[in-house]
């Protein structure tokens, strides 16, 4: 395959990726390059280990799905993150374990009142760790972005700190392995990995409730890192005080530093959470829609993605700009099933209505451009509203190859973006195949 026409097949494919798994489509797989796709495998490659950790967990299963669309073919996809030497020789140091969600930065956590301490806290800490509020303990409710915050923090002790020894754990997997260190008679092993890190950030504490072993050895844990002047961030969703059968000196501890909480957001903050939530998927929505988005998800941010995983979804499917209609319509479940099963032969048959030309013209090997225009939206649009692969398309309009199908797609994804007409005519027939009943 020729550089531009594999690069071409790549972006066909990302897109795809996108619109099969919408809730982990992101704007930065713009970034990711194609090493080759040959054989039966696809390489992809990523800018860095928080983007090939998210790629590797989540998104493998829709990038396979996509490349065997696309492609008509069996495709196994891997990813990588600049030499191959590099990804190994990491794997192997105790640095594996940590696991950044490349959306979870600062830039991407929008600060209003209800969360600014929290915020503020946290930049300090990372980029002083151990100097300024140790421990730090960051709690609230459920998806009011503590975790997020935790990630940062990591993300920029790691940048400035080369080569520090951060520990990220969920306080489940600190317990879990506490437990199978005591099982297999390694408790040395897991209580090295623990107390001599620079920073040790532990997620959801409250886990350690009802747990007395556990929580003498993170008493343990804690003395060493403190003592050496190690810095330790905690979250929970109740502060210290209140966690249920939290032995009394670890309390003390946990409010020995800074005890930071977090909020509901308020309404305006809601917005700009949306906004930015949508812009980290490449999704251009109004003003009038994040409102909209805002006031009708309160409680939990988690919920306000949800939301917007709902809209992005249709605005893939129906190829359609995101109007406030549309969002009112994805939210309340009412789109999804009406799009889920365009066929080629609904599309055709918009079409050839259309233009009024016969779908044997379309089939034939006519050149002129009455015939060929028709024939090419009908490609673009079954390559944009079905799940079909090249070749399948290619076979429905006369048994053309994937490389005719592509061509067309491509010639009609760039009138559609320079012409107003053919964005206008594509969008109305759009509107009709999804539509049709
Ligand atoms: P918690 O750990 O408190 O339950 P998370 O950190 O998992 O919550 O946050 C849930 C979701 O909400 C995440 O996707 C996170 O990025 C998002 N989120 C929470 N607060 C903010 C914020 N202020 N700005 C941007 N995203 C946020
Ligand atoms: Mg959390």
């Amino acid at each position: 395959m020729a550089a531009g026409e594999l690069e071409a097949v790549f972006t066909d494919i990302l897109e795809r990726a996108k619109a099969l798994d919408p809730a982990n489509a992101r704007q930065w797989f713009d970034k990711l390059t194609v090493r080759h796709l040959r054989g039966g495998s696809l390489e992809v490659g990523c800018p860095d280990d928080a983007t090939y950790q998210f790629l590797r967990d989540n998104c493998r299963g829709s990038f396979t799905r996509a490349a065997q669309q696309i492609t008509g073919h069996l495709v196994a996809v891997d990813f990588k993150v600049g030499a191959d030497e590099r990804r190994v020789r990491r794997s192997t140091g105790p640095e594996a374990e940590l696991k950044l969600h490349p959306d979870y930065t600062f830039e991407n956590f929008v600060v209003g009142p209800s969360n600014r301490l929290a915020q503020a806290s946290c930049i300090a800490v990372s980029q002083s760790p151990g100097n300024t509020y140790n421990p730090l303990f960051l709690y609230g409710n459920s998806g009011l972005g503590k975790t997020h915050l935790l990630h940062a923090v990591c993300y920029e002790a790691k940048q400035r700190l080369d080569g520090a020894f951060i520990q990220f754990s969920g306080c489940e997997d600190f317990v879990n392995r506490f437990i199978r260190g005591i099982q297999e008679g390694k408790l040395a092993g897991f209580q090295s990995q623990f107390r001599k890190v620079d920073m040790l950030v532990i997620d959801d504490v409250q886990f350690l409730r009802e747990r007395e072993q556990s929580q003498e050895e993170f008493f343990h844990t804690f003395n060493a890192l403190y003592n050496n002047g190690k810095q330790i961030i905690l979250s929970a969703d109740s502060p210290p005080g209140q966690i249920p059968s939290l032995e009394e000196r670890l309390i003390s501890r946990f409010n020995w530093g800074l005890v930071a909480r977090i909020d509901p957001p308020s309404y305006e903050t809601r917005i700009a959470i949306v906004q930015k939530k949508a812009d980290l998927r490449g999704l251009a929505i109004s003003d009038e829609i994040a409102e909209y988005v805002a006031r009708k998800v309160h409680a939990n941010i988690r919920e306000l993605e949800g939301a917007l995983t709902a809209i992005y979804a249709v605005a893939m499917t129906t190829g359609r700009q995101i109007t406030l209609e549309l969002a009112q319509r994805a939210l309340e479940g009412q789109i999804e099933s009406a799009v889920r099963h365009i066929n080629i032969t609904d599309i055709i048959e918009v079409v050839t209505k259309h233009f009024d030309v016969r779908l044997a013209d379309l089939q034939s090997k006519k050149r002129s451009q009455s015939i060929t225009e028709p024939r090419q939206i009908c490609m673009y649009l079954a390559r944009n509203l079905t799940k079909h692969s090249l070749e399948e398309i290619g076979g429905h309009l006369g048994g053309r190859d994937h490389t005719t199908v592509m061509h067309a797609c491509n010639k009609i994804g760039q009138a559609k973006s320079s012409d107003p007409k053919m964005h206008a005519l594509l969008a109305e027939l759009t509107k009709q195949v999804t539509q049709t009943p």
